[in-house]
C-alpha cells in the first residue's frame, strides 16, 4: 500500500483494489460505469471524527447530500451519527434508513410547505432557519399540526473559507443564512412565536476548506452572538458550526483532520456550555469513493491525446461544474506514460474528467478509476443524454456488495410512459 494514492484503493500485483477486491474483478461482473466505496474507509472516517470529538458533547450529523444511498446511510446511522438534511426527499430517506428524527437537523433556504410539515410531523432535532419569512411559516405549519417545531437560526457570519466559490456558503453576498446584525431581531421575533422552540444557532461557512482558520473566526463571531442572546435572557441549547473540511483530490493535498477541528473549535464553544453540533458530508465519504470506468476509444487531434471512457459529466459533474480536478488511476498499471485528455461521451465540451493529465497508456478495454469520488459524485448524477445513472458498490474486506442496481432504459422512462399511452392509445 506504502505511497499509493489511498491506503483503501492498494495495487495488489499492479492491480488496482478496493480493500482486497480486485476493481477489475467488479467490472468483468457487473459491468461500468460503477461507483465504489470502502466501508472501511468510511469507518475510519467516522472513528476519527468521533475521537476528535470524544470530550465534548457533540453530535456528528452527517450532511446526507455528499452521498444519500441508503446502505451508505445505515452505516452512519449503525454507528450512532444524526443526519444533516436539505430536502424532503432526504428526510425520507433518513427515515427509511433508520435515524432517529431527534438526530436530524435541516437547513436550506427553499424549504417548501409540504417539505416542512413532513418535517414538523417527524419531530427533528432542528430546523435551520435561513429567513425571517421562514420563521413565519414554520410556526403556523407547526400550529396547524398542535405542534412545537425546533428552530435555530442560521447565520451568516460573513467569513471567507478560501475555497472555490459556488461552495462558499457564509459570505454576506451569499444567498445563505441571516445576516449578524438581523440575528438578534430573528432571535426576538422567534421567541414570541407559540409554536416553535428555540433550541440553536447555526452557521455553515463552505465545503471543500483546506485551512481550519475560517472555523475560528466563524465560531468566536456565532459565539460572541450566544453571549448577546444570553445577556438579554435567551438561552440555547446547541450551536452547530456545519460541515465543510476538506478532503485529498490531489496527491499532494494534505487536507486538515477532524482533530484540528476539534482543536481550533471546542475551546471557544466551551466558554459557552452549549452542544455541539457538527455536520460533515465530503470529509466522511468523499475519499472513500471511486468512480470506475472502461476506455471506449482513442484519438489523436493535432496536439492532443484523447482517452474517451464510458462516464460522463452525468455520472461525476465536479469536473465540469467546479472545474474540479480528480486524480485518475489505472486499474491496471503500465510501464508506458502518456499525456491526454480523458474525456466522457456526453455532448458537451464540458464533459471531461482531466485534461493534459500525464497517465499510463490505457488501451480500449482498459479501466481506470476516478478517485476521491464518494462525496457530491453519484448523489449529484443525472440522466442527461439518456443514461442510465451508474451502479454504487460497497466493499467491506474481501466482499462487495451491490448497493444501488444499474438503472435501466425502461425505469428512465417510467415516468413518461402513462402520457405516451394516454395520448397515441398504444405502447410496445
Ligand atoms: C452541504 C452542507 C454540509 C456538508 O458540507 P461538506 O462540505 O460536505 O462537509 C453541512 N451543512 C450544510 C448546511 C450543508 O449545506
Amino acid at each position: 500500500m506504502g505511497n499509493s494514492f489511498s491506503h483503501y484503493f492498494p495495487y495488489i500485483e499492479n492491480e488496482l483494489h478496493c480493500e482486497n477486491v480486485s476493481l477489475k474483478k467488479i467490472a468483468k461482473d457487473i459491468g461500468t460505469p460503477f461507483y465504489v466505496y470502502s466501508k472501511n474507509a468510511i469507518l475510519d472516517k467516522i472513528n476519527r471524527y468521533k475521537k476528535a470529538f470524544q470530550n465534548y458533547p457533540t453530535l456528528i450529523c452527517y450532511a446526507a447530500k455528499a452521498n444519500s444511498n441508503l446502505s451508505i446511510l445505515e452505516i452512519f446511522r449503525e454507528n450512532g451519527l444524526g443526519l444533516d438534511i436539505v430536502s424532503g426527499g432526504e428526510l425520507y430517506r433518513g427515515l427509511k434508513a433508520g435515524f432517529d428524527p431527534k438526530k436530524i437537523v435541516y437547513a436550506g433556504v427553499g424549504k417548501t410547505d409540504k417539505e416542512l410539515l413532513e418535517a414538523v410531523k417527524a419531530g427533528i432535532l432542528s430546523f435551520n432557519v435561513e429567513s425571517f419569512m421562514e420563521i413565519e411559516v414554520i410556526d403556523r405549519i407547526a400550529g396547524s399540526l398542535g405542534k412545537k417545531a425546533n428552530i435555530s437560526i442560521r447565520i451568516n457570519p460573513d467569513v471567507n473559507p478560501k475555497t472555490h466559490p459556488y461552495i462558499s456558503t457564509g459570505l454576506r453576498e451569499s444567498k445563505f443564512g441571516i445576516d449578524m446584525e438581523d440575528a438578534l431581531k430573528a432571535y426576538e421575533i422567534a421567541l414570541k412565536k407559540k409554536n416553535l422552540n428555540v433550541v440553536g444557532i447555526h452557521c455553515h461557512i463552505g465545503s471543500q476548506i483546506m485551512d481550519v482558520s475560517p472555523y475560528k473566526e466563524a465560531v468566536e463571531k456565532t459565539v460572541e452572538l450566544v453571549f448577546k442572546l444570553k445577556k438579554i435572557g435567551i438561552e440555547l441549547e446547541h450551536i452547530d458550526i456545519g460541515g465543510g473540511l476538506g478532503i485529498k483530490y490531489r496527491p499532494e493535498d494534505r487536507p486538515p483532520e477532524p482533530e484540528d477541528l476539534a482543536r481550533i473549535v471546542i475551546p471557544v464553544v466551551k466558554e459557552t456550555g452549549l452542544k455541539l453540533i457538527v455536520e460533515p458530508g465530503r470529509s466522511l465519504i468523499g475519499e472513500a469513493g471511486a468512480l470506475v470506468s472502461q476506455v471506449l476509444f482513442l484519438k489523436d487531434k493535432g496536439e492532443k491525446h484523447f482517452i474517451i471512457i464510458d462516464s460522463g459529466m452525468n455520472d461525476l459533474l465536479r469536473p465540469a461544474m467546479y472545474n474540479a480536478y480528480h486524480h485518475i488511476l489505472p486499474v491496471t498499471k503500465k510501464k508506458k506514460k502518456v499525456v491526454a485528455d480523458i474525456v466522457g461521451p456526453i455532448c458537451e465540451t464540458g464533459d471531461f474528467f482531466a485534461v493534459d493529465r500525464e497517465i499510463d497508456d490505457l488501451q480500449r478495454g482498459d479501466y481506470l478509476a476516478v478517485m476521491s469520488a464518494g462525496a457530491y459524485g453519484f448523489s449529484m448524477s443525472s440522466n442527461y443524454n439518456s443514461r442510465p445513472r451508474a451502479a454504487e458498490v460497497l466493499v467491506d474486506g474481501n466482499e462487495y456488495f451491490v448497493i444501488r442496481e444499474r438503472e435501466s432504459y425502461s425505469y428512465i422512462i417510467e415516468p413518461e410512459i402513462k402520457a405516451l399511452q394516454k395520448t397515441s392509445g398504444e405502447v410496445e
